[in-house]
C-alpha cells in the first residue's frame, strides 16, 4: 500500500490506496488502482466508467512535434517561444490543468501579454456572472452529504457528468448526524430524456419528474420563484408543468429542513441560461427566510474551478482576462476564444488539455500550439505540439472540487519521461 508520505518506487507493480479522480469534479477519492510492471494502471476500487478510461490510458507518444514532425523537447519549446515572442496578442486557452499548472499559465500570460480563456469558460460564466451580479448561497459536497433531505435536480440527471454523485452524497449509507439517507427526496425539474433512476430511494421511492425542454427552465423557475414569494400566479400551467405541481414542490421545499437545488451550467447550454440560475439562486434565498437551503453548482471538469480560483487570485479575475494592456483586464463575452478567433484578434494561440484527450482547440488559421494529454485525437497538426505529463497519473498535482471549497492532492501513479506542464511553460516564459 503507497501512501503519499511514503518514498515510493513508481516503477514496480503495486496497489495505490486512496487515489484522487480528476476526470470529474466530484474528484472521488476513494479509488484503489493497481500499478503493473508495465506502468499500465487498473482501478480496482470503486470504479465508474469515465475513471476507468481517464486511469487505462497509456501514452502513444511522449515526443514532441513540430508541424508534425517529431523532434526533441528543447526545439519544441524553441519553436513555442519563437511563436509566441512574434505575437502581439496571444491567447493561452484550454487551460484543461491542475494549480501548479495554472499558476504557471497565469505567469506566462503576464509575461507575454496574454488573454486566457477556459474550454469550459462558456458555461462556467453562466455562473460567474451570477455570482457576480447577485452573490449565492451554495453549499459543498461534504454538507450535502450530511444534512440534504430534499434534493431539488435541475435540467440535469447530474450522472451524465457526475457518475458517482448519488452514490456518494445522497444514498451514502453514514452520516456524521445519524441521518437515514433512504429517506431523502429527489426532485428533477427540467430536462427530457434524463436518467432519473439514481434518484430512485433504496427504500425504492420514486423521484418526483417534472420534465421541460432547459430553455424554458427560466420560466418555469420564475413561477416557482413567484410561488414561493407568495404572488398570484395566474396560469395554470407553464412549459408543460402544472402550476399546481410547481405549488406542491414549493411547499415541500418550505417543510425540508435542509433543501439543495443543484445545477450543472454545461446542461444549461441555451440563451441567457444564467436567467435560470438567477432564480435558483432567488429561491434559495427565499428559502432561507423561515428553513435551510443551499444551491449546488456542479462543475470543476478539465480543471476550470480551479482554473478561475487561481486566476482570481493572482490577477482579481476569473478567466476571460487579458495582459494585453499591461494590467489584468476582464471582459467575460470579448475575451471568449470563439470570439477573439472569429474576429481575428488574437495571432498566435496555445491550446492546454492535461486531462482529457478528447478536447481539442477550436480550428483557427492562426500559428497554434498545444500542450497537453500525449493521446490528444487531433485532427490538424498544430505548428508544435508537446506531450506533457497528466496530473493525477504521471505527475503530482492539486485540483480544486467540484463545489470550490476543497482542494484534493493528485497522486503521482507511475514513472515518466514527460515533462510537467509547468516545466514547458516556464521554459518558454524564459525564453521570451
Ligand atoms: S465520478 Fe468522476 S471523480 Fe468520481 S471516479 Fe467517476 S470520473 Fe472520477
Amino acid at each position: 500500500m503507497e501512501h503519499l508520505s511514503q518514498a515510493i518506487d513508481l516503477s514496480s507493480p503495486g496497489t495505490i490506496e486512496a487515489v484522487t479522480c480528476p476526470a470529474c469534479g466530484l474528484l472521488c477519492d476513494d479509488l484503489s488502482v493497481e500499478r503493473h510492471a508495465d506502468g499500465a494502471l487498473k482501478v480496482i476500487k470503486n470504479p465508474c466508467a469515465k475513471g476507468v478510461k481517464f486511469f487505462q490510458y497509456t501514452p502513444k507518444t511522449t515526443q514532441p512535434r513540430i508541424a508534425g514532425k517529431p523532434s526533441d523537447l528543447q526545439a519544441a519549446i524553441a519553436k513555442a517561444t519563437e511563436i509566441l515572442g512574434g505575437a502581439k496578442h496571444p491567447l493561452l486557452s484550454g487551460l484543461g490543468t491542475d494549480i501548479q499548472g495554472m499558476r504557471a499559465v497565469m505567469n506566462l500570460a503576464e509575461k507575454s501579454g496574454a488573454t486566457i480563456d477556459h474550454m469550459n469558460g462558456k458555461s462556467s460564466m453562466r455562473n460567474l456572472l451570477v455570482m457576480q451580479n447577485s452573490g449565492w448561497q451554495i453549499t459543498t459536497l461534504t454538507e450535502v452529504k450530511n444534512r440534504v433531505d430534499l434534493l431539488l435536480v435541475v435540467g440535469t440527471d447530474i450522472v451524465s457528468y457526475f457518475s458517482r454523485f448519488f452514490e456518494r452524497n445522497i444514498w451514502n449509507p453514514e452520516t456524521m448526524f445519524g441521518q437515514d439517507t433512504s429517506s431523502r427526496e429527489v426532485v428533477y425539474l427540467g430536462g427530457r430524456d434524463l436518467d432519473t433512476s439514481h434518484g430512485v430511494s433504496p427504500k425504492g421511492v420514486q423521484p418526483t419528474v417534472l420534465p421541460c425542454d432547459v430553455a424554458q427552465l427560466p420560466e418555469v423557475l420564475g413561477v416557482l420563484r413567484a410561488i414561493l414569494l407568495g404572488k398570484k400566479v395566474i396560469a395554470t400551467e407553464v412549459a408543460g408543468i402544472q402550476v399546481a405541481d410547481l405549488a406542491k414542490l414549493a411547499e415541500r421545499l418550505q417543510a425540508a429542513k435542509y433543501s439543495v437545488v443543484a445545477w450543472t451550467a454545461s446542461a444549461l447550454d441555451f440563451p441567457h441560461a444564467e436567467l435560470a440560475i438567477q432564480n435558483i439562486v432567488g429561491i434559495v434565498d427565499k428559502l432561507n427566510a423561515t428553513t435551510r437551503s443551499s444551491g449546488l453548482p456542479l462543475s470543476g471538469s478539465e480543471g476550470d474551478v480551479g482554473a478561475y480560483n487561481t486566476s482570481s487570485w493572482i490577477s482579481g479575475y476569473p478567466f476571460r482576462m487579458s495582459y494585453r494592456n499591461d494590467y489584468p483586464d476582464y471582459e467575460p463575452h470579448h475575451y471568449a476564444t470563439d470570439r477573439l478567433l472569429a474576429e481575428g484578434q488574437v495571432d498566435a494561440m496555445v491550446w492546454i488539455s492535461s486531462f482529457n484527450p478528447a478536447r481539442l482547440p477550436p480550428a483557427s488559421k492562426i500559428p497554434n500550439i498545444v500542450i497537453g494529454h500525449p493521446n490528444l485525437e487531433l485532427e490538424t497538426e498544430p505548428d508544435v505540439f508537446i506531450p506533457v505529463a497528466v496530473p493525477g497519473i504521471e505527475t503530482k498535482g492539486i485540483q480544486f472540487r467540484s463545489d470550490s471549497s476543497v482542494a484534493l492532492p493528485l497522486k503521482q501513479l507511475r514513472a515518466t519521461d514527460l515533462p510537467t506542464l509547468g516545466d514547458v511553460l516556464s521554459a518558454i516564459e524564459a525564453g521570451l
